[in-house]
């Protein structure tokens, strides 16, 4: 059997009709992972034991003929932001070496409870912060299309693992596109779900008011199927939403013919790569074709995104980042000999320098002088850009754009320029300021054959739209 095509749908057929059990599934997967993963790193802990009692539970349900589950022995990793009960949970990095933590995250106990099989823990930028894997203290993933190149970021290790095979599935996580960008470079899809849709107990918290948990997959059906089972009201989250959650596998199949499907110009502007914009637009021009209406809009206070981001959520982070005190958690500095010395210690040998750098950004803009000067404002255009899109929203069902300026950059070609790292994210952030769903699609290669991605973002709650039209991307790129 080729594991490198398995999805959610012919995993579990496999499964049913016995031609595989689940757990020889899931020790091909683990050598598959042991032999290649050397050169790609998309891994920074594996969970066998855990993984192969799961998969001997679905066997025992097969053997009885019991009804299975939706996910039934599916091999799904989990981006090492997201709490494992017993499972070494890093974050990416040094100060939580070695933190087992005492709870699952809500979306793990989620797909273990309708079957799915937890591989394991997958490579991420040091608390999420970056945009090309690079920051994760373990070292950095390399893109399985091209290994000189970065997979993108943070989820680079959840992209990756998906794009070689190394899993069926991923979760990740996207505060600023750190979803969608990765699985733009890795030629995956990765879906970032409405603020609120899947909780975010268990979740490491880099800026609460950004963070989303969301699938990545190698189809959209895929993705559709994922969120269907972590979505929903959590009493552990107050900020999840009790909106009933459709039947999103159902939603894909729903033809786009009549829908508006708006084209924001200020997305197609200075720094698009020449090829990305061909590979958008060919794919617009195939949205028509199906039947859909293409219509010009403006989002006018698009060029405020990225500074705006960045003020928000380095000052969410500097507050959540305070708890990491060698106390509570993970590393705690071997050489202090008072108690302030041990904070300073722990935090300064723990944390890696684009932490520290966004720390101290966050703590500047909260502080009392500044707070009215960065804060403030930068929450009152976040707010300018919420309406830039509920006008949006009135006049299409769906707004399409590159997920990403460029593709997949070499390994080391933007370490040195904080800012230009930043700007990989500038077609994503707004839809996190903003809240509502957003996912990123393969639509094309470049030349080089670097991985192409089309975003589609929606209204919120109306993942089921996002869904469909990023189906019909995926369907007229198979047929081309
Ligand atoms: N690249 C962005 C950042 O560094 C987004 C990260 C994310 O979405 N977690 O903040």
């Amino acid at each position: 059997m080729d594991f490198s095509n398995l999805t959610i749908a012919s995993t579990r057929a496999a499964i049913a009709e016995k031609r595989i059990t689940a757990t020889e599934l899931a020790e091909t997967v683990f050598k598959k992972i042991k032999s290649e993963d050397s050169a790609i790193h998309a891994w920074l802990t594996l969970s066998e034991e855990r993984a192969l009692a799961q998969a001997q539970r679905i066997d025992d349900l097969v053997a009885k003929g019991d009804p299975l589950p939706p996910l039934a022995g599916v091999p799904i990793g989990i981006k090492d932001v997201m709490l494992t009960k017993g499972i070494r949970t890093t974050a990416g990095s040094k100060i939580l070496d070695g933190f087992l933590p005492p709870y699952d995250c809500t979306a793990v106990e989620r797909l273990e409870a309708a079957g799915a099989v937890i591989l394991g823990k997958t490579n991420c930028d040091e608390f999420a912060m970056g945009s090309s894997n690079e920051n994760s203290a373990y070292g950095p993933v390399h893109n399985p299309r091209d290994t000189t190149r970065v997979p993108g970021g943070s989820s680079g290790g959840s992209a990756a693992a998906v794009a070689a095979g190394m899993a069926v599935a991923t979760l990740g996580s996207d505060t600023g596109g750190s979803i969608r960008q990765p699985a733009s470079f890795c030629g995956v899809v990765g879906l970032m779900p409405t603020y609120g849709r899947v909780s975010r107990y268990g979740l490491i918290a880099f800026a609460s008011s950004l963070d989303h948990i969301g699938p990545l997959t190698k189809t959209v059906r895929d993705a559709a199927a994922l969120l269907g089972i972590i979505a929903g009201r959590d009493p552990m989250d107050s900020t999840s939403a009790g909106v009933p959650v459709p039947d999103y596998e159902q939603e894909i199949n729903r033809r786009i013919q009549g829908l508006k499907i708006g084209v924001p110009k200020e997305y197609f502007g200075d720094g698009l790569d020449a090829e990305v914009r061909a590979a958008v637009e060919a794919a617009i021009d195939q949205l028509q074709t199906q039947g859909a209406e293409i219509v010009p809009i403006s989002l006018p206070h698009t060029p405020y995104a990225v500074p705006t981001y960045y003020v928000i959520a380095t000052a969410e982070a500097s507050a959540n980042l305070a708890r990491y005190d060698g106390v509570r958690y993970g590393y705690r500095s071997p050489q202090a000999r008072t108690l302030a010395e041990m904070y300073r210690r722990t935090r300064d040998e723990g944390f890696g320098p684009e932490v520290k750098r966004r720390i101290m950004l966050g703590t500047y803009a909260l502080s009392a002088g500044y707070y009215d000067a960065y804060y403030l404002k930068a929450q009152k255009v976040r707010t300018l850009l919420a309406r830039d899109f509920e006008a949006a929203f009135q006049r299409v069902n769906a707004i399409v754009t590159p997920t990403t300026p460029t593709a997949a950059f070499k390994l080391g070609e933007k370490t040195d320029d904080p800012l230009a790292m930043y700007l990989a994210d500038i077609y994503t952030v707004t839809g996190d300021l903003v809240g509502v769903p957003g996912i990123s699609v393969p639509c094309g290669k470049t030349r080089a054959g670097l991985p192409i991605g089309l975003q589609v973002l929606g209204r919120h709650f109306d993942e089921g739209t996002v869904l469909q039209v990023a189906h019909a991307v995926e369907s007229s790129l198979s047929r081309a």
